[in-house]
């Protein structure tokens, strides 16, 4: 995308989940889903997906980068990475920051645990929206319903299954669409293994239609003429749903929860939907504050906000510095205006200029060179010398710093 960029058609999202509960897995199974639309005429007989993978984890660039980029349904998903580890907590903070929604991946045997809930207040610090995953469940002892009654145990919230599960355990197979009233049926559990869509198996239809009430009037209640539309027809078009559930989810009223096994291929598809319906486009959330001034104290909550602006004049914030062997990559959001290679811009943090090398943004299997970068979207910029973490940089014309990322690092007591 060179041109600029329609900002409805970006994700800027991090997944984050307890440690084992599935993020590399989901993440990888992402990225393999978004690449096989433009791989899969290249695939040979023989050239199984596995090796693939395998490929992928020999570049190095896939998971460990610190945002990759990826497309789906003509959208761009930038997945910004966020450590799940709690002497992390910095780097978690950091990356909060520039995200606009996130994955919340649980586990479908333990549900929500410890790790789960600190990853969760943080998030809602940030006010990051979020849908939740509910993955492993061919594992032997996961249950939908046990996970899903943690979430409102341990976290406190309102959440509404937009899906429920057919089958359980070794005999999980797929997933009931509670928005459209299907069933959506894996062909097997390996890479690259087809759904179809089925009737809802008779079992699950009164199950189904009593979850499905459940949404609609959870969802709707967000929206006065959406509610309207309900009462009069005694439903709602697919269209109206869907914008309510978006609705409600960036408020942070409800918690859409989804569901399935990244390991065995099925649910992750959907996902990828759900992102692209009820997470927010960089122009949905509402932007980023200014730093409060050095030496006063201040209410932060009242410093003006940078909305997300492709016209405005270039700003944007450095959230990751990686070295490889190509040289120092800073990642940085763009929040407003455009940059382009060879611009000169002013690390407002640090007050001086820095050139603009080579703009890159990183795919599961290349690193896609870009001549600029526009407000909503994340790149990774080699040529800077003296840009860390937490720095602004912005058009020498207009040389806004925006907030800080310090937070108190948490003690951790290992004596
Ligand atoms: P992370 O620590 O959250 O990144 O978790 P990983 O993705 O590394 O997964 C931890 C372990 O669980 C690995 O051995 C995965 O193969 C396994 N795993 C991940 N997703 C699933 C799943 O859906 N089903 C099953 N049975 N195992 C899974």
């Amino acid at each position: 995308m060179s041109a600029k960029s329609d900002l409805s058609l970006i994700r800027n999202i991090g997944i984050t989940a307890h440690i084992d509960a599935g993020k590399t897995t989901t993440t990888e199974r992402i990225l393999y889903y978004t690449g096989v639309s433009h791989k899969i005429g290249e695939v040979h007989e023989g050239n199984t997906t596995t090796d693939y993978m395998a490929q992928e984890r020999e570049r190095g660039i896939t998971i460990t980068s610190a945002a990759v980029t990826c497309e789906w349904e003509g959208h761009r998903i930038n997945i910004i990475d966020t450590p799940g580890h709690i002497d992390f907590n910095i780097e978690v903070n950091r990356s909060l920051r520039v995200l606009d929604g996130a994955i919340f991946i649980i586990e479908g045997v333990a549900g929500v645990q410890p790790q789960s809930e600190t990853n969760w207040r943080l998030a809602d610090r940030y006010n990051v929206p979020r849908i939740i995953f509910i993955n492993k469940l061919d594992r032997t002892g996961a249950n939908f319903y046990n996970a899903f009654d943690t979430l409102k145990e341990k976290l406190d919230i309102v959440a509404i299954p937009l899906q429920l599960p057919i089958g359980a355990e070794e005999n999980f197979v797929g997933v009931v669409d509670l928005i459209e009233m299907r069933a959506i049926v894996w062909e097997g559990g390996e890479l690259g293994a087809k759904f179809h869509y089925e009737e809802i198996p008779a079992d699950l239809k009164e199950k189904a239609e009593e979850a499905r009430q459940n949404l609609l009037d959870t969802a709707l209640s967000v929206d006065d003429a959406a509610m309207e539309e309900y009462f009069d027809k005694g439903d709602v078009d697919v269209a109206t749903l869907k914008r309510c559930i978006k609705k409600g989810t960036i408020a942070g009223d409800f918690r859409p929860v989804l569901c399935g096994t990244a390991f065995k291929n099925k649910g992750v598809q959907p996902l990828l939907d759900a992102v692209i319906d009820f997470l927010p486009a960089p122009n949905d959330v509402e932007g980023i504050r200014i730093a409060p001034p050095e030496d006063e104290e201040v209410d932060e909550n009242k410093l003006p906000i940078v909305p997300v602006d492709p016209d405005g004049k270039f700003a944007g914030l450095a959230f990751k510095i990686i070295n490889d062997k190509y040289g120092t990559l800073t990642f940085v959001r763009v929040y407003r205006g455009v940059l382009k290679t060879g611009d000169t811009v002013l690390n407002t943090t640090k007050g001086h200029k820095e050139r603009i090398g080579r703009i890159y943004q990183m795919h599961a299997d290349k690193r896609e060179e870009l001549s600029e970068v526009h407000a909503g979207d994340i790149a990774a910029f080699v040529g800077l010398k003296d840009s860390q973490t937490g720095d602004t940089l912005a058009d020498p014309t207009d040389p806004v710093v925006l907030e800080r990322m310090t937070f108190p690092i948490p003690v951790i007591d290992i004596s």
